[in-house]
């Protein structure tokens, strides 16, 4: 229902720039299957009738590849965006980017997943879009000053040598390393987020994965990467589905994958999770908004809004491996209860609701979607901050915009409202930047320079920042400093805004999280971390929970963080410069040189 972006690594996005391409508009639908072919190389864009290639990435990517590439050296040139059969039919579906791993002589593919991008390819009758770019150099970018990337490279690349072991290990064990420490701290979507950790953890931890990877080759999913987190599982044998019996090799799992399909649906068989990770990918289904929304579908198994009867037989009990898998081969099939839940939370909850009389207040309390997209695999109950940062991201809950759990609640850095205002200003135009650039943001925060340690705002990484801007400056000749860098993210991130509002959802109605990442639902949640509660109504509302019963202090944890949730939202916006109905003020759009006719019109209607 927003404006949405998603990104996702492999050689897709780079390879169209050298090509020539600034942005790539696809208007209209074909009438039957088709291949966009856009070679770098002639300049030559064409659009071929696609009746016989397949639909599912791991085959389709291949076969484009193998076709347009002129030998097997030139299979690197080619990059494909593709999604899968589920797209077909789920809206929870994105697009899938490849690149060939020589080494292995492998197509590995990276995920734009996020927003339902997928569904819209395939509704084009899309089957893939191919570039092929054979010039490829250090300088294919043209930059304006190559010493400066030089320096920026260099500095960053000896950081990860020498710190990454120590640090994050993501070389190694590449971004389930997570996996652990936000059993840790409690932060582990368990059970569709009523709970932060569970102790099956250990089987789907970072070190189970790093044994498992491949190391025989460089796992960086951009030439020269030397973070080279994008791990591969090689010979995995499929226990279900159309491709039953073959090996095949597995990318990934990501964390988000292990939080979404694994942990938040109570699943912690590993080789169950890499099966569901591989169907999920080749079917072009985001395993973000595919594990939330099975999550939901198995609490509401739980309270009897969901029966046999009406998922077609399926048993929706917490970690039931075989269902999981078959509503992902629903989806892609286009058949059964899965497709119900291919299409997500919200609409989920219309149907429950509607045609099963299912308590719609419940409904919303615990579907975990924001803006229609589905929250991603961090547990926010005790960070207001982190709330604040899927609820106000203006797609909906992704945490590429502002991942503030750990500054807030680990780290401690956000004390009052003006702090967590502050992070939810910079942080979200920082990464927005990233997204507008093309960059990966990895190397930014997931490792830390020395100078860091005596860094006045050691969450910002002064030192990387230092970097970006060399790196524009490389590339544009344009000097800058880090304000010149937010304020192009400002621009772009109040012009979305204002694209939701023309779309009827850029307003504070549209900013609030569901109960669930804010509190306790239910009696059974407050009373697994009670003392925790009880603490937070004590000390931070000032109310005394002895002799309380569980449900009466319910009710007044939820008045005390709802209501600590409107002054954040008025902090927020405030520090945005946005009205008290999340709407851009009239000075801030002419501050931003965004104040066009339709824009003033639009702004001046809601009150600015
Ligand atoms: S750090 Fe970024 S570019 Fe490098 S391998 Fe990982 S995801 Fe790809």
């Amino acid at each position: 229902h927003t404006a949405f972006d998603s990104n996702g690594g492999g050689y897709f996005g780079p390879y169209l720039k050298f090509a020539g391409w600034d942005a790539l508009e696809i208007q209209g639908k074909a009438d039957e299957d088709v291949i966009i072919y856009i070679d770098g190389e002639s300049g030559v864009v064409t659009i071929e009738s696609a009746p016989l290639e397949a639909i599912d990435t791991h085959l389709v990517s291949r076969q484009l590849t193998e076709m347009y590439a002129r030998d097997e050296k030139d299979m690197r040139n080619i990059s494909v965006a593709s999604t899968g059969q589920a797209a077909d039919y789920a809206a929870i579906c994105g697009i899938n980017l490849s690149y060939y791993d020589p080494r292995r002589k492998e197509i590995r593919i990276k995920q734009a997943a996020r927003g339902g991008s997928g569904r819209v390819f395939r509704d084009k009758r899309i089957k893939g879009i191919v570039v092929r770019y054979s010039s490829m150099g250090g300088d294919s970018n043209g930059p304006a000053d190559q010493s400066l990337l030089r320096k920026a490279g260099q500095r960053i690349n000896k950081e990860i040598s020498d710190f990454d072991a120590s640090q994050n290990n993501m070389r190694e064990v590449g971004t389930p390393y997570l996996v652990e420490i936000m059993d840790r701290f409690d932060l582990l979507p368990v059970e569709n987020y009523r709970y932060g950790s569970h102790p099956d953890h250990k089987k789907i931890m970072g070190q189970y994965w790093k044994n498992l990877f491949d190391h025989s080759g460089p796992d960086g999913c951009w030439y020269g990467c030397t973070m080279a987190c994008s791990h591969t599982i090689p010979h995995f044998h499929l226990k279900t589905g159309p491709y039953v019996g073959q090996a095949v090799w597995v990318d990934g799992p990501e964390y988000e994958t292990l939080g979404g399909l694994g942990s938040n649906c109570g699943i912690f068989d590993p080789e169950a999770i890499l099966e569901m990770s591989f169907y999920a990918d080749t079917y072009g289904i985001d395993t973000i908004s595919a594990g939330n929304s099975i999550a939901f579908a198995m609490e509401c198994y739980e309270y009897g809004i969901l029966d046999k009867e009406k998922t077609g037989g399926l048993e929706l009990t917490w970690g039931n491996t075989e269902v999981a898998l078959e509503l992902l081969h629903q989806m892609a099939r286009g058949e059964g209860f899965g497709v119900v839940v291919g299409q997500g939370i919200r609409s989920m909850k219309s149907v429950f609701a509607e045609e099963y009389g299912a308590d719609p207040m419940l409904l919303n309390d615990i579907g975990t979607e924001i803006k229609g997209l589905e929250s991603s695999e961090y547990m926010t109950k005790e960070s207001l901050a982190q709330q604040g940062g899927y609820a106000l991201a203006s797609k909906g809950p992704q945490h590429d915009e502002a991942w503030l759990i750990f500054m807030e609640q680990v780290h401690k850095q956000l004390p009052t409202f003006e702090a967590k205002a502050e992070a939810l200003h910079y942080f979200p135009l920082f990464r927005t930047w990233f997204s507008l650039h093309g960059l990966c943001k990895l190397p930014w925060n997931d490792i830390i320079p020395v100078s860091n340690k005596t860094a006045k705002e050691p969450a910002k990484v002064p030192e990387h920042v230092e970097n970006y801007c060399w790196i524009y400056e490389g590339v544009t000749g344009q000097k800058v400093t880090i304000d010149d860098l937010l304020l192009q993210s400002e621009k772009v991130y109040n012009f979305q805004r204002i694209m939701n509002l023309r779309a009827g959802y850029g307003t504070r109605e549209f900013d609030y999280p569901p109960y669930r990442l804010m509190g306790p639902v239910t009696v059974k949640e407050y009373e697994s971390r009670a003392e925790r509660y009880d603490k937070s109504l004590l000390e931070d509302a000032g109310i005394n929970p002895a002799g309380m019963s569980t449900e009466a202090k319910m009710t007044e944890l939820r008045k005390y963080r709802q209501d600590r949730y409107e002054k954040l939202v008025d902090a927020v916006y405030k520090r945005r410069g946005w009205n008290s109905n999340g709407v851009p003020t009239m000075e801030t759009v002419t501050r931003l040189g965004i104040d066009i006719p339709e824009v003033v019109e639009l702004v001046s209607k809601h009150g600015c």
